[in-house]
């Protein structure tokens, strides 16, 4: 999708952008989107924290979160996509809206879609987590969970997409819903003044995330809104092991994407096995100079601790991928101390309990005693 670039830059668009209130419609010019928003008006402005105690942990000096697990109103980055293409097939008069989703955008859609008081079909595999089913049907959504894997679910909604008028998001919408992705790597760079990182690391399910973070900072450079940098922001892709389709073409130095055909892993958000947009996001790291890192269960649990007992962040199974492939690449020596870190956390840790309560003991149950208490601390 593109803009009219030459105009863009005739225009003071930094000036425009900081008239405006911090979220996803500060950057109205790089959307897809004549007039108002329908619906999620105050969706994205997150906050990018500094993140010291966790840069010690890592190992390096500037770390800083971008922190879309309190995204508003469903506690995902798929918020931004969501507001975006849900107001786009308003436009178009839509009055149905569908996904195929791995958990978070059913919840996004679900709730965008109440809020306008329109129709909601969503498609899940089966497998989901329970507290992504609940935060689908609390809405009044149709939740038709598929006995099979996400790729499954995707040829399904292809196949339905042709049959019924409804808006898919990411299939019949999938341009605009993908370029919603971009206010979050805008949002970055706003929140930096418009300076750009030496590294990011973002999770990836289908790619689109990371494919738009290197289209978003290459408009921004276009346009001169971003200092020239002597050597481009590298940008790492995180998976899990279980699939990790992406992240093994990108290690292994192949174009080819080599699609995962039972994925298994606790990461069920980034459980995409034939990734839609697999391939760009293999070149923009690729181009950037980045890297990639596939990490284990274990890994990703460890490191949703890590960040939350650090930095007070609790994030779901998929920001746990980003700060595990992060020690990762910190280890490989892929990421220098001395050089500065975004980490991208894109959602919420109250939607994926499950790996925790095996892992964190249960409190001591005591009588309400002071002499019980001081038996125990
Ligand atoms: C969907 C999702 C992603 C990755 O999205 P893609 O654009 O499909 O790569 C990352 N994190 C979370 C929490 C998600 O829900």
């Amino acid at each position: 999708m593109d803009y009219d670039y030459d105009a863009l830059a005739r225009a003071d668009l930094r000036a425009r952008f900081a008239e405006r209130p911090l979220n996803m419609w500060r950057y109205a010019e790089l959307l897809p989107l004549a007039g108002e928003p329908a619906v999620g008006r105050a969706v994205g402005g997150t906050p990018l924290l500094p993140a010291p105690r966790l840069g010690a942990r890592l190992g390096v000096d500037q770390v800083w979160i971008k922190n879309d697990a309190v995204c508003h109103p469903t506690l995902s980055f798929k918020d931004r996509v969501v507001s975006l293409s849900i107001s786009v097939a308003v436009g178009f008069g839509f009055d149905h809206i569908a996904c195929a989703s791995t958990g978070n955008l059913a919840n996004a859609v679900a709730a965008g879609a109440a809020a306008l008081g329109l129709k909601a079909t969503i498609f899940i595999p089966r497998t989901l987590e329970g507290a992504k089913i609940v935060a689908t049907q609390v809405y009044g959504a149709r939740v038709i969970a598929i006995d099979g894997t996400y790729d499954d679910v995707n040829r399904l909604c292809a196949e339905a997409a042709d049959r019924y008028r409804w808006a898919f998001v990411n299939v019949n919408l999938r341009p605009y819903y993908a370029e919603g992705s971009k206010t979050y790597a805008l949002e970055i760079a706003d929140q930096l003044g418009w300076r750009l990182p030496d590294h990011v690391v973002a999770p990836m399910a289908g790619g689109s995330l990371v494919a738009k973070i290197d289209k978003s900072w290459s408009e921004l450079a276009k346009l001169g809104l971003i200092e020239e940098r002597a050597r481009p922001t590298r940008i790492h892709g995180a998976q899990p092991v279980g699939c990790s389709p992406i992240a093994d073409a990108v290690i292994a130095g192949r174009e080819l994407i080599v699609p995962v055909k039972e994925p298994r892993t606790i990461a069920r958000s980034l459980a995409i096995g034939n990734p839609a947009d697999g391939f760009y996001a293999a070149r923009a790291i690729r181009q950037s100079g980045g890297s990639a890192a596939a990490v284990t269960d274990a890994e990703i649990v460890a490191a949703m601790r890590l960040l939350a007992e650090t930095e007070g962040v609790f994030t779901e199974t998929a920001g746990g991928v980003t700060v595990a492939a992060a020690q990762r690449l910190v280890a490989q020596g892929a990421i220098q101390r001395d050089e500065s870190l975004v980490l991208c956390i894109t959602g919420q840790g109250l939607k994926t309990t499950d790996p925790l309560l095996a892992e964190l003991p249960r409190p001591p149950v005591i009588g309400p005693r002071l002499s019980e208490l001081a038996a125990i601390v």
